[in-house]
């Protein structure tokens, strides 16, 4: 079902007090006896982004229509082995057991994994929901799914967008499923691992309370920390590790390289000259690069110091509301470099790019966004590799742990045969 505060006018809504129990029926918080408004009456702070609610308050809650039909899976390309075998194992567990967890590294190809569980549920006229943190990630899903499922109503759902109108998958960020109560058969939760769904509780908790009771769900990452792996072990939950790319090429290690500083704050603010020279060289030889920076600052930064060495460059990040374009433009080869923040740290695949993250040992670089920017290298058949090239003050243990995370995916992709040493 939908919810929302106002009612729009459909007959079979019903209607609900938005706070019970000290309870917010939104999104599930237990309201703290703090949370009081200028009246005095009880609110709940935990959604409250999204309209408040205050103790009085009317929820409305709604089916929406769907119109049956006949869904079509339309593959671009047939699936590895491996993919098959994993495409298999979550479709038998979530028929079977209703939960399937993927863990599989950057490039192996999850969402082609995806493709026979969503047919299952679509030709039972059943409504899906993939969840994926990112909006820029959203939108691109929501175009390759319409493609793979030509015969099936696939709608975007972010801030700006919130038409799902006769939708048998939405594509939503984790955020909008506020607007949801027990309304999805299967719900794909993507990238796990990413800010801002990572350790929230209001958004685990929009996450449970989207799905039916008796729903479907899957929960897809790169990287799970050490306890959620134990306590899907320990509840014999089915789980199904891919640690190889689909191409069967192995993943890319860091290079690091030490600087004292990334920038020289004289009067003009300049590159550090190790750091410049490796992007020269990497230009020299027709390579397109993408420089992850820690702060949007340190990015205007790079940007005015590489175009005063001549370099023509790109420079996005959040609040750049051209990034779309930019992006774009540095896809069709129009610019040799793109600099970023993290937030292209996943989602995006550009052929034969190389990697340079500036000043790695920031806070902002984790194991994980540091494993996610290594994943950006090598995704293509015809260029599986890359070189991924940390510049760094020092080493620390997100460093150390994101590289161990790439040499033991490694081995045990050897181990399993999943690597094609004669390609
Ligand atoms: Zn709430």
């Amino acid at each position: 079902m939908k919810q929302s505060l106002s009612n729009f006018g459909l007959s079979e809504t019903h209607k609900l007090q938005a706070i019970i129990h000290n309870t917010c029926q939104r999104c599930g918080a237990i309201i703290q006896q703090d949370w009081i408004d200028d009246y005095f009456r009880l609110y709940c702070k935990d959604c409250e982004a999204f309209g408040r609610i205050v103790e009085g308050d009317v929820l409305f809650r709604y089916h929406r229509p769907l119109i049956k039909k006949n869904h079509l899976l339309k593959l671009e390309f047939e699936l590895s082995n491996e993919q098959i075998k994993a495409s298999q194992y979550l479709l038998n567990s979530v028929i079977s057991q209703h939960i399937g967890y993927l863990y599989a590294v950057c490039g192996a190809g999850k969402t082609e994994i995806l493709y026979e569980t969503i047919f299952h549920f679509l030709q039972k006229n059943q409504v899906i929901c993939f969840s994926i943190p990112r909006t820029d990630v959203v939108i691109e899903l929501s175009k390759r799914l319409t493609k793979i499922f030509p015969n099936t109503v696939i709608k975007p759902l972010y801030n700006k967008e919130k038409d799902d109108s006769l939708a048998d998958i939405v594509v939503s960020t984790v955020h909008q499923l506020i607007q949801y109560y027990e309304e999805f058969d299967l719900l794909i939760l993507d990238e796990a691992d990413a800010f801002p769904y990572k350790s929230n509780d209001l958004l685990t908790r929009l996450v449970k309370r989207a799905l039916k009771p008796d729903g479907a769900f899957i929960m897809m990452s790169a990287t799970y920390e050490n306890h959620e792996l134990k306590a899907i072990d320990k509840k014999n939950l089915p789980i199904y590790q891919l640690p190889a790319r689909y191409h069967q090429h192995q993943l890319d290690t860091f290079t690091i390289i030490y600087v004292d500083e990334v920038m020289k704050m004289n009067q003009s603010i300049t590159i550090h000259n190790d750091i410049l020279q490796w992007i020269i060289s990497k230009l020299n030889a027709s390579i397109q690069l993408m420089l992850f920076v820690p702060t949007i600052a340190i990015g205007t930064l790079l940007e005015q110091s590489l175009k005063r060495h001549g370099l023509n460059c790109l420079n996005v990040s959040s609040v750049d509301h051209h990034r779309a374009m930019k992006i774009n433009q540095f896809r069709a080869n129009k610019t040799p470099i793109l600099i970023t923040t993290t937030l292209l740290e996943r989602g995006i695949t550009i052929k034969g790019v190389h990697i340079g993250i500036i000043d790695a040992s920031h806070v902002v670089f984790n194991r994980h966004t540091l494993i996610q920017i290594a994943g950006r290298v090598g995704r293509h058949k015809a260029s599986p590799s890359g070189e991924i090239v940390l510049f760094t003050r020092r080493m620390n243990i997100e460093i150390k742990a994101a590289k161990k995370y790439i040499q033991l995916m490694n081995k045990e992709a050897y181990n399993r045969g999943l690597i094609n040493n004669d390609l």
